[in-house]
């Protein structure tokens, strides 16, 4: 291996078999990499279109070291795998983004504290172990509404309860599982935005224009680019992007979400360490997609370049939103990403569609 570069023609290792992993293999494959996924899922979105998949449990070490053997790199499409699994990656491979930065994504804990200790502004919290824990939480913060969230494992809204007046704590508790959780400040945020930075061996990281999202129970409805923002709010989100890349050591992708308040000022909601839903226009309305970004980061190569090629607009097809997939496809402007899950279920991501402004000429 030169200069820490994974050559063209080598095996990337991704650990996740979503659609993440399968946009990520169809990039790779582009710049000639073949990707070998490892999933505990059979017949998974990633699979379909890999080079190679093995199909075992996260925690199955035998099975991850011989994964290991038969790759170059790894990185991930999901942040969730146990830290023995990573260890014995790291072992034999070059893992990125290291242990680390995952460690921090996978607790939302973990994650508060570590925007507070580099001074990136997020919201107020109170770590919650219990119901008493909970009443004091309320107390702490204040305001009229507070969003209790496991500190583990959730996605997309999952895992999380509204606490209205302080009046529903035992609901909310049961509701959660009385698993660990945070207890967030509520946010009468003025809208909600992110960005995806890229970070390769020795070359400056690069960041996305911001995507303006909007979401629906939870879930990511829509992405659109350019965002409608403030000069001061996009370049303040770039900065704390660059900053979160910087402070994690970052080798891959990391994508930032943002509540932007009423006067403009930004709060680091979240991160994660990969692809992004919300960088999912960057395929048809950028010159480099994320996943080839990603691609390009996690093997050591020069970033691609990030510029917008046309305004544009990512729609989520949730559950049933796929079976208009035959009216999607006749609109020309429509770029049709569908995700090859059999069953629509309410909630699952299924597909995604960019819907392009073309400019004439
Ligand atoms: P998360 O899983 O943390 O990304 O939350 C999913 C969505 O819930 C966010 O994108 C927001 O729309 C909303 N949300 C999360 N946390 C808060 C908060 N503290 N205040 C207001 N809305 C929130």
């Amino acid at each position: 291996m030169k200069n820490n570069i994974i050559p063209v023609g080598s095996v990337i290792g991704i650990i996740g078999g979503g659609q993440l992993g399968r946009m990520t293999a169809l990039a790779a494959a582009n710049l000639g990499y073949k990707v070998h996924i490892y999933t505990p899922e059979e017949n998974s979105p990633a699979s379909h279109v890999a080079y190679k998949t093995t199909v075992a449990p996260y925690e199955d070490e035998v099975a991850i070291k011989e994964f290991a053997k038969q790759v170059d790199v790894v990185s991930f499409e999901f942040e969730n795998i146990p830290h023995d699994s990573v260890e014995v990656l790291e072992e034999i491979i070059p893992v990125r983004p290291r242990w680390q930065v995952l460690h921090i994504a996978q607790n939302r804990i973990r994650e508060k504290n570590f925007f507070k200790e580099i001074g990136v502004p997020t919201n107020r919290f109170y770590e919650v172990n219990s119901l008493e824990d909970l009443k004091k939480g309320v107390e702490f913060l204040g305001g009229d509404k507070a969003l209790m969230k496991t500190v583990e494992l959730g996605y997309d809204g999952k895992g999380q309860a509204l606490i209205k007046n302080g009046e529903n704590l035992e609901e909310a508790w049961e509701s959660i599982g009385k698993n660990a959780a945070i207890l967030e400040e509520w946010i009468p945020f003025e809208k909600e935005i992110s960005v995806v930075v890229a970070k390769s061996n020795d070359f400056d990281a690069l960041c996305y224009p911001p995507a303006e999202n909007v979401h629906k129970k939870g879930i990511l409805h829509t992405s659109v680019v350019p965002a409608n923002i403030s000069d001061e709010t996009r370049a303040a989100s770039i900065d704390i992007a660059h900053e979160i890349a910087e402070k994690l050591g970052l080798r891959g992708l990391v994508a930032v979400e943002f509540f932007v308040k009423q006067d403009g000022g930004l709060l680091v909601n979240e991160i994660a360490p990969r692809p992004h839903n919300s960088g999912h226009w960057t395929m048809d309305g950028c010159v480099t997609s994320q996943f080839e970004q990603f691609v390009r980061a996690i093997c050591g190569l020069p970033l691609g370049a990030v510029d917008i090629l046309a305004p544009i607009k990512m729609l989520n097809l949730i559950g049933d939103d796929v079976n208009g997939w035959e009216e999607i496809v006749k609109n020309p402007n429509a770029k049709l990403h569908l995700y090859g899950k059999r069953e629509a279920r309410e909630g699952r991501k299924m597909g995604h569609v960019n819907y392009i402004t073309y400019v004439s000429c």
